[in-house]
């Protein structure tokens, strides 16, 4: 199947009578003939349902979809992007454990990362993702369990070179994962590029209409856990919880990681995406190929217009020749990469908070990648507990101003820029 199709059809596929949506199955347990049948769940022998606590079925064929969309091997749905970063990562480094990752990272995240999970004892190092070969391998460390990116860095618009990455990774036996919510897998896969777990905020284009809060992580199925298996004994050693069994050898390497993270942490910390969120999610899914180019022309436009006028001081569009990520935009995302355009005013922070007050159409919200053009002042928002030197460090500068384009017609967002520009000093 082709991309277009898979947002249709897959994930599932209806029997003789069977509803046509996605049903949604809006219950917390499931009915079992004995305690035999249900023991066998608990003991991850069968496959099934009992607590939708850890699964249901609706989320599941919504998972599946973007499993196939990413060329996966399995896939869950969390409660929220940050659920599925931390999970992505919490899965295979623990305390005492140590990660690399991208500096330009999203805010949200690089706060779950620097401040959250380093209080649980897991170290972090971030590295410049345009940094030497030389510097990228003295990041890594005889602890190191996993290396972290995003495949267009939120707002920063950094495009990570995930084949170096993959490498680098695969080089000192750990897998990569990548955070693919800005490029979504119709611009982009990327395990096809190597990476081997990909993550979503599922809040973003693929609900794609501001509706619901969620997140996807995705397993590529080709990182060999046995063959480095005293870095990850969480997945190569008995779990005492499951009678023993090891999940890299039960699971193979198709099912190892998202088998271990809902039996393990979506069973104890229950950040499960309610069903019926699921089924809104689909929803966004099944128009998503049809709108990310819509994004991509209509940002396209919007990025030349600002570059060409007199007031703006500067743009980043990984979509603009000239930009310093064109060409490995072309490379990785040769169909288009996304809506979010960031820039800044000649004017710096203050022409910023002037400027925003007279949009009409571009409405200021904390959101981006969605249907709705909006705009955000990070450093004076999403950012503000970062110091200026982690804004720059972090590629979002105290003037950067973050427009997400939406699909509307492009005249209109031009025009709504345009009034706002002409009204600044
Ligand atoms: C928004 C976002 C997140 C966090 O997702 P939530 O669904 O808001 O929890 C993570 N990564 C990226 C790239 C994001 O844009």
């Amino acid at each position: 199947m082709e991309r277009e199709t898979m947002c249709i059809q897959a994930g599932y596929t209806p029997q003789n009578g069977e509803s046509r949506m996605i049903p949604i199955i809006q219950s917390t347990t499931f009915k079992y003939d004995t305690s035999e049948d249900m023991g066998k769940l608990f003991d991850l022998e069968a496959e099934g349902y009992f607590y939708t606590r850890l699964q249901n079925p609706t989320n599941d064929m919504v998972a599946a979809k973007i499993c196939a969309l990413e060329g996966g091997t399995a896939g869950m749905l969390t409660s929220s992007g940050q659920a599925a970063n931390f999970f992505s990562v919490f899965n295979i480094a623990t305390c005492g454990d140590h990660v690399v990752c991208a500096s330009t990272i999203y805010g949200g995240t690089f706060n779950l990362f620097n401040v959250t999970m380093r209080k649980m004892g897991i170290d972090f190092t971030f590295v410049d993702p345009d940094c030497s070969d030389e510097e990228l391998k003295n990041a890594f460390k005889p602890n190191t369990k996993a290396v972290f990116g995003e495949t267009i860095a939120n707002p920063a618009l950094v495009v990570f070179d995930i084949e170096r990455f993959a490498n680098a990774a695969h080089a000192h036996g750990v897998p990569l994962i990548v955070d693919n919510t800005f490029a979504t897998p119709i611009n982009c896969r990327p395990i096809e590029w190597g990476a081997d777990i990909v993550t979503h905020s599922t809040t973003k284009y693929m609900d794609g209409h501001d509706a619901t809060v969620g997140g996807a992580i995705i397993d590529g199925g080709k990182f060999d856990w046995m063959a480095h298996a005293d870095k990850f004994p969480g997945l190569t050693t008995p779990d005492d919880s499951y009678h023993g069994i090891t999940y890299a050898e039960k699971f193979g390497l198709g099912g190892a990681f998202i088998t271990k993270c809902t039996a393990q942490l979506m069973r104890d910390f229950g950040s499960i995406q309610a069903p019926m969120n699921a089924y809104f999610l689909n929803l966004g899914l099944e128009s998503l190929a049809v709108r990310m180019p819509r994004h991509c022309e209509n940002a396209q436009k919007v990025a030349e217009f600002l570059q060409g006028h007199e007031k703006v001081a500067w743009v980043t569009y990984p979509g603009l020749p000239g930009d310093k990520y064109y060409e490995r935009a072309k490379k990785y995302m040769p169909n288009g990469t996304c809506g979010v355009i960031s820039f800044g005013l000649k004017g710096g922070r203050a022409a910023a908070e002037a400027f925003m007050k007279k949009l009409k159409v571009a409405m200021i919200a904390t959101h981006v990648a969605d249907a709705h053009t909006c705009i955000l002042h990070p450093a004076n928002s999403t950012h503000r507990q970062l110091t200026d030197e982690e804004l720059i460090a972090g590629g979002v500068g105290p003037d950067l101003i973050r427009l997400s384009v939406g699909i509307e017609n492009v005249k209109d967002i031009i025009a709504d820029l345009e009034q706002a520009l002409a009204s600044i000093q």
